[in-house]
């Protein structure tokens, strides 16, 4: 028997087992073509009818109507921090971000080579430990950003900012695509590298509003346009095509467990499990995020000394669970409880924690 350990990471991160196992079942002879997906043809058959069953799934999943391109490109979110300022640019007009840590900086970094950015909120005062309220975006903006989850502080919008009218939103989903039910007409864009809550590393789903694709500067680099890889139903050249289909077993597989609305109450469970271990502690465990503003895939938390961080994580590794130590930026203690977390493993850390709490406290 192969061991399987309960994987907390940020990303890379866990995956479902029924799919590691269907593409284990499926690695030598994919439907009968007597060869692996990783060595088909991206303009065959079997690989066409995957990949259109892979964006049709992110469409029925989310509920997108046909006003909506699926696209699965390279390059991570990280190059979304250009391509998203790049094609939805418009001249004499501001971009407005909302900063919410890391990653909203470094998208904010990105915009900044195509013209003026407004950053119209922030909650660096408190180490991006909340999401601010009261968001205003102005009604001459050329789009608006955020980071819907901020993995490495555990903040999560729960609310979504009130944008003008015809203001694209973008969104980074990075960490929390399909982790509950949004209603996806209040996205301009959303994107989401694929490998903290949706598949392997390699790819990045990016789902565009057509209206918007036709905004990018004509001297653009063809790659560079959402609009080529539109037109060509990201075909336009070889694409992550290993990448893409372990994200089609993962949504075949959420699709399988009742789809966002299932997963949705799965993780509110688990995050209310984890959470209440923190609000119980008396304070030797303090979490990280206010608790309005708390993820529900990334609990972020501190004990009282680093000598008790570190042995905590030191003894979680005993018992099978990995991936507990926070980011540098907060330090602390990190559980990543992606949709692929099961209920299951995070009642085992919420009673290791308690027990842990018991011993040195
Ligand atoms: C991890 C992460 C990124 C970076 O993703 P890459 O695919 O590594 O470029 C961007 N945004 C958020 C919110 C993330 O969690």
């Amino acid at each position: 028997m192969t061991k399987r350990v309960y994987n907390f990471y940020a990303g890379p991160a866990t995956l479902p087992l029924p799919v590691l196992k269907k593409a284990q079942e499926e690695l030598l002879d994919f439907q009968e073509t007597g060869m692996s997906l990783m060595e088909l043809s991206h303009r065959s058959k079997p690989y066409d009818a995957m990949h259109k069953e892979a964006s049709q799934l992110v469409r029925e999943l989310m509920g997108l109507s046909d006003e909506y391109v699926v696209l699965w490109l390279q390059g991570g979110a990280s190059s979304q921090f250009y391509m998203v300022p790049l094609n939805l640019q418009l001249k004499g007009k501001p971009m407005e971000y909302v900063n919410t840590g890391v990653w909203s900086k470094k998208a904010i970094k990105e915009a900044k080579f195509y013209g003026d950015v407004n950053v119209v909120a922030s909650s660096e005062d408190k180490n991006f430990s909340y999401i601010p309220k009261d968001i205003c975006f102005g009604d001459k903006a050329a789009f608006a950003h955020i980071t819907g989850n901020n993995t490495i502080y555990g903040t999560e919008f729960h609310q979504w900012p009130k944008i003008p009218n015809d203001i694209p939103l973008a969104c980074d989903m990075s960490s929390h695509i399909f982790d509950k039910v949004i209603d996806p007409k209040l996205f301009g864009v959303m994107y989401a590298g694929a490998q903290k809550n949706l598949g392997p590393a390699g790819v990045t789903l990016v789902i565009v509003r057509k209206d918007l694709l036709d905004r990018v500067p004509e001297l653009t680099p063809t790659m560079q346009k959402w609009k080529t890889h539109a037109e060509k139903d990201s075909l336009f050249n070889t694409g992550p095509c290993w990448a893409v289909y372990i994200c089609k077993l993962s949504l075949e597989y959420l699709k399988s467990i009742g789809g966002v609305p299932a997963i949705e109450k799965l993780n509110r469970k688990k995050a209310t499990v984890l959470y209440d271990v923190l609000d119980k502690s008396g304070g030797f465990y303090k979490g990280h995020a206010e608790k309005e503003s708390r993820s529900l895939m990334n609990v972020t938390f501190t004990l009282p000394t680093p000598e008790l961080e570190e042995a905590c994580v030191v003894e979680a590794l005993k018992h099978d669970m990995v991936g507990l130590k926070g980011h540098r930026s907060v330090g602390g203690m990190r559980a990543s409880l992606y949709n692929a977390m099961s209920l299951e493993g995070v009642q085992k850390l919420a009673e290791f924690l308690k027990v842990f709490q018991e011993k040195h406290a």
